[in-house]
């Protein structure tokens, strides 16, 4: 009888620890086993050309298919395995798997697709970075325009190790580089003169603030103009309704991504992409 008091006193005890410091170290344990377990998931966000009228891109966008907890964000894993050492790992699967993504939807006939993938500012400092992108792309026989990395300004401000050659090295090879979340550091837009960009993308928080045609943040009336200055592409990142986008439309913001349009799912066939530019369009 005591014994088995002892016993489930044991396991309370246990229990309650769980809610303390032991998820994340479970965390950390699951974390581990992900890749070999093969629970990561690309999930495939549109990005919409107003101009064109049709899907011109998509941002790949991780997924953790947890056993017990389902499919987690990145918010709530990625730092965790930035700290844990496992980062560079998961980001050689993130690029391969779009990048083989990417070549079945061009082998299926639609070769103007381009694929967006993020990479951290950690990943970005490392010195085979540029050599291991440009493997990839060259064996899965991709153009190398079909691949943009974004980036977002901490890349260019935290002082990360050869951040110029890297991109000047990217963009020779002709990988595409977008500035992810723009506008949300305390950045100089100097960097705009002497770093070889193609895409910035406006942060939703800018996105999310209009209200109509009369309330229209000049922040974002500010990077419209600084694309067109410089003559870079602007995607403008979760649109979510209409009067969002007919306001953008205006302003002369031709690419498009969010709810409105799509949201991220798994791997996106032709059939998808064409459901979608008809709800766009
Ligand atoms: P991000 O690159 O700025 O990606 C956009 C985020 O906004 C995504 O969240 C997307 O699901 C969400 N979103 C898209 N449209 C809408 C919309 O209309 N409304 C709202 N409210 N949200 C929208 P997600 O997938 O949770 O990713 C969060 C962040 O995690 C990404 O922000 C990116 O910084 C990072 N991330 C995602 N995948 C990877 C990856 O493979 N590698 C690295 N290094 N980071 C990644
Ligand atoms: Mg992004
Ligand atoms: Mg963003
Ligand atoms: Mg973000």
């Amino acid at each position: 009888e005591v014994k088995a008091k002892g016993k489930n006193a044991a396991r309370a005890f246990s229990a309650d620890m769980r809610t303390g410091f032991l998820p994340r170290l479970e965390l950390e344990r699951d974390l581990r086993r992900a890749l070999p377990n093969d629970e990561f998931v690309l999930h495939f966000q549109p990005q919409y050309s107003l101009r064109l009228g049709r899907v011109v891109g998509a941002e790949a966008l991780i997924r953790w298919r947890h056993p017990q907890h389902g499919l987690m964000n990145p918010g709530s894993f990625m730092d965790l395995a930035e700290e844990t050492g496992l980062m560079g790992a998961i980001s050689a699967w993130v690029m391969e798997e779009a990048c083989r993504q990417l070549s079945l939807w061009h082998a299926a006939g639609s070769t103007d697709l381009r694929v967006a993938v993020n990479v951290s500012p950690h990943e970005f400092s490392r010195p085979d970075l540029v050599q291991r992108v440009s493997e990839i792309v060259a064996r899965h026989g991709l153009p190398r325009e079909a691949l943009e990395i974004e980036i977002t300004e901490n890349v260019l401000l935290q002082d990360v190790p050869g951040v110029v050659e890297k991109l000047r090295l990217l963009r020779q090879t002709g990988i595409r580089i977008a500035i992810d979340d723009f506008g949300t550091r305390y950045s100089s837009l100097n960097y705009l003169r002497s770093f070889p960009i193609n895409t910035i993308k406006i942060d939703q928080s800018f996105i999310r603030d209009i209200e109509g045609d009369d309330s229209v943040s000049p922040i974002i009336v500010a990077i419209v103009g600084i694309a067109r200055g410089f003559n870079l592409d602007l995607v403008a990142e979760g649109v979510e309704n209409d009067m969002q986008r007919r306001v953008l439309a205006r302003l002369g913001c031709d690419e498009m991504q969010g709810y409105l349009f799509a949201r991220p799912t798994p791997a996106i066939d032709m059939d998808a992409t064409r459901r979608w530019e008809h709800a766009a369009g």
